[in-house]
């Protein structure tokens, strides 16, 4: 089974991406016996992405993936943007973040958003970048027990549910994820036609 090997020790995005490419042995940081902490310093989800990256590429030497996210909310000047983990604090509380978010925008009409993903690849080539964005709406209070993170309060385009009540396969295809695990996909696929592992 071809390989993919992502600089993350998040449970949920591997969960996540698992879903999307059931053809693909996706591994994260645990799966490999890496445990040295990977420090998103960027100022921007590119820079994090990049950095996650090329961190794990310089330690096995093969093909290696770092993925970054970000909510991004059209009223607040794209805030939380790269801040998102941290948004309410150091703790990166996903409860505190939702409700720190909800309450900035109290006073706000525009309530459209966006996640944003951008996971870089690392290799003997260099970096390559590939993003994904789902548009949306930041409902008025959390609402649904599944996803993570900030699910509860965004609504999809098309939708009138959060990402946290809609059953996972449809985040799954049309979230910001699904949409650069799309394009990454069809970047191997295309550079490497015969299948061989990445
Ligand atoms: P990071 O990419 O792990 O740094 O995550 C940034 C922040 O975005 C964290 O607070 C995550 O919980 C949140 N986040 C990342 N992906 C998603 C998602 O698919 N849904 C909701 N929140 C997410």
């Amino acid at each position: 089974m071809k390989k993919l090997i992502f600089a993350t020790t998040s449970k949920h995005k591997l969960t996540e991406i698992r879903a999307m490419l059931p053809g693909y042995d996706v591994l994260g940081l645990e799966d490999i016996g890496y445990h040295t902490e990977i420090e998103e310093t960027g100022l921007t989800l590119e820079e994090n992405a990049t950095i996650k990256a090329l961190q794990l590429y310089n330690h096995i030497h093969e093909a290696s993936l770092g993925e970054d996210t970000g909510l991004e909310v059209f009223a607040l000047d794209m805030a939380p943007g790269v801040h998102t983990a941290r948004y309410a604090g150091n703790d990166r509380n996903p409860a505190k973040n939702m409700d720190k978010l909800l309450e900035q925008l109290t006073s706000k009409s525009d309530r459209r958003a966006r996640f944003r993903t951008v996971i870089a690849l690392a290799d003997k080539e260099g970096i390559r970048l590939f993003e994904g964005i789902v548009h949306g709406t930041i409902s008025e209070a959390r609402s649904g027990a599944g996803g993570f993170g900030y699910d509860p309060v965004f609504i999809p385009e098309g939708y009138d549910k959060t990402f946290a009540e809609l059953p996972s396969d449809i985040k799954n295809n049309i979230s910001h994820r699904a949409m650069a695990v799309q394009k990454l996909v069809s970047f191997l696929a295309s550079e490497n036609p015969a299948g061989r592992p990445v």
